[in-house]
């Protein structure tokens, strides 16, 4: 675990350098319009999520109204973020709900977050690490699971699994701006399908990089998950790229 730690501090300080300016990319001008963007940005691109909430936010100024607004016509304002129907019950729903339980604000705990309509451990840590600067998780999104996996920081599928282990090698102060550095990473320079490990600032450090050299034919591994321990696997990163889900199935973890 040590030398894991080590690592991990390494990967931290070296992508803090090479992504100075990493960090939220939806934009928000309070928690929550945060709230709000981190749930419309399920299976969406966080630019797609700023295009429509630039007018949604003017339409729905803030909870009151949001809760107030019409299903309808919700539906049609959110739709361009995909799965419209389920997204505009969850604004609507979550901003009752603060409206009723919470006297309009946004609530600040993990727990209190969670209890609302559509609102989920990753949304919530979204909402906590960058409306309130509260370090309660590590947000694990499709970048920080792969990323994080494939320099083998963490052997499981599970995003909840991940977070723990990120959680336990990086220091909490670090939690809300480690994830953005690897999502900034993931998007830059370590993509789903073609890593450029050849310009990547913590190749050395990769054991991903490692298989993807040994086996130049195939790109590095999804995830990495069995060069964790940094000594790469005598499996072929095509062999590494299916893993069992938390339930058991096995499926393809790349995006
Ligand atoms: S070396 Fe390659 S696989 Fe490893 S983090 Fe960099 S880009 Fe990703």
């Amino acid at each position: 675990m040590p030398d894991l730690e080590a690592r991990a501090a390494e990967v931290n300080a070296r992508l803090k350098k090479r992504y100075p300016d990493a960090k939220c990319a939806l934009d928000f001008t309070n928690a929550f319009e945060l709230l709000i963007a981190t749930i419309l940005s399920a299976q969406s691109t966080d630019a797609r999520v700023n295009i429509v909430t630039k007018s949604l936010f003017r339409k729905y100024p803030g909870p009151k109204e949001f809760a107030n607004a019409d299903i309808v016509a919700m539906e049609t304002d959110v739709k361009q973020t995909g799965f419209f129907r389920n997204k505009a019950k969850a604004v609507i729903n979550c901003s009752k709900a603060i409206m009723e339980k919470h006297g309009g604000e946004v609530p600040r705990t993990m727990d209190e977050l969670t209890a609302l309509p559509g609102v989920g451990r990753k949304t919530a840590n979204v909402v906590l690490g960058n409306a309130f600067s509260i370090n309660v998780g590590i947000v694990v999104d499709t970048h920080v699971g792969r990323v994080s996996g494939r320099l083998g920081l963490t052997e499981n599928a599970d995003p909840v699994k991940i977070e723990e282990d990120l959680m336990a090698l990086v220091p909490r102060k670090e939690w809300t701006i480690f994830a953005h550095r690897l999502i900034f990473h993931g998007r830059q320079t370590c993509d789903a399908r073609k890593p450029r490990c050849e310009e990547c600032v913590v190749s050395d450090l990769c054991p991903s990089a490692q298989l993807a050299t040994a086996s130049p034919a195939s790109p590095a591994s999804s995830r990495g998950r069995s060069a964790r321990s940094a000594t790469p696997s005598s499996k072929t990163p095509r062999q590494s790229r299916t893993s069992k889900s938390p339930r058991g199935r096995t499926r393809n973890t790349s995006e």
